[in-house]
């Protein structure tokens, strides 16, 4: 069943920019025009109209209704499906300072679907009147775990998160048909699974916020969704250590190349490269790569820290075993 869009602002004839006093005087025009019991030959075409410069009304001349109803964009039949199946919010009666006719017993429907899609239903249970405070709907915190190869390159994820929504039985009531609500116990909420994709920018730091506008408790008698925050935590990683923008890594390195100098391979983030070892490094040397650490938030990237770690020769054969010996005894001589 398709939402049809609503124009309020060419219902009642008012520009975009109206102010809230220009949106009353052409409300009190068009409803004594249009009131049925001042157009008894055409009664139905009257209640129709009526009730539409009413709904319009009943939304432009709240401030916040108004915000809501401004900030719908070309999203906004996705948006009223986020509201489908959610809470039915209870509507106040406008202030319309003398000017504003009883539509309650205009019979069947109520106002649209549009707008009881996004400003709650005038149903019998809550009443034309009924005020329901509205508030915005708590903010959500989730922890995102991200391997240090994904906080490095970013990119798009899906998401499987456990989240609050109104209660379907009871449309975020708590309240079924007189009884507290079995399926939520009257809090009105539920548990849901809900999926979302998410866009990580390469070089996320630990404990950076994500934020995901409107994906967090749905908000209350037409109040705008909290928004969700994901906190990267970025995993141990097998062969790197993050710290700050810098990557350490420990390298073996045969001895004799530590004595002698030479070249060993390094993994890197990207690609392994291969690296100097200068001549007579002690085990232990920290060598620096600059920029082959992660992307930094400021633009550019931290360094590599190289550790080398001597590797001593094992199961050493008879030859072996006498060169050492003649190392040892040239450096007893020193
Ligand atoms: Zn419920």
């Amino acid at each position: 069943m398709p939402v049809q869009y609503k124009d309020y602002y060419k219902i009642l004839g008012v520009p975009k920019t109206a102010t809230t006093k220009e949106i009353k005087a052409a409300y009190r025009k068009l409803a004594r025009e249009w009131h049925p019991d001042v157009n008894p030959t055409r009664k139905k075409e009257a209640e129709e109209k009526f009730k539409e410069i009413s709904e319009a009304y009943e939304v432009l001349s709240d401030p916040d209704k108004r915000k809501t109803y401004d900030s719908l964009g070309a999203d906004w039949q996705q948006r009223a499906r986020d509201f489908a199946g959610g809470v039915r919010y209870g509507t106040g009666a406008p202030d319309g300072g003398g000017v504003h006719f009883d539509v309650g017993d205009l019979g069947d429907g109520g106002f649209s679907e549009f707008f009881q899609t996004f400003f709650g239903g005038m149903g019998r249970s809550t009443g034309f009147g009924a005020r329901t405070r509205r508030s915005r709907g708590d903010d959500v915190e989730s922890t995102l775990d991200l391997t240090l190869r994904e906080a490095y390159t970013g990119g798009k994820r899906t998401l499987s998160l456990q989240t609050e929504a109104a209660c379907p039985r009871c449309r975020g009531t708590g309240n079924d048909r007189g009884k507290l609500c079995h399926d939520c116990r009257g809090t009105g909420t539920v548990q849901t699974q809900k999926s979302l994709e998410v866009t990580i920018p390469a070089g996320v730091h630990e404990g950076q916020r994500i934020r995901l506008a409107g994906q967090g408790r749905p908000g209350i008698g037409g109040g705008a969704n909290g928004d969700l925050y994901l906190v990267v935590h970025i995993l141990p990683d097998p062969v790197f250590t993050l710290k700050g923008d810098d990557l350490y890594v420990e390298q073996p390195v045969p001895i004799y190349t530590l004595a002698l100098g030479g070249e060993v391979e390094v993994p890197t983030m990207t690609r392994p490269i291969t690296v100097k070892v200068p001549a007579g490094s002690p085990n232990g040397r920290r060598l620096r790569i600059p920029g082959k650490g992660m992307p930094k938030r400021s633009g550019g990237y931290g360094d590599l820290y190289v550790t080398l770690v001597a590797q001593m020769p094992t199961q050493l054969s008879e030859r072996e075993r006498e060169l050492f010996r003649q190392l040892a005894d040239l450096a007893q001589k020193r």
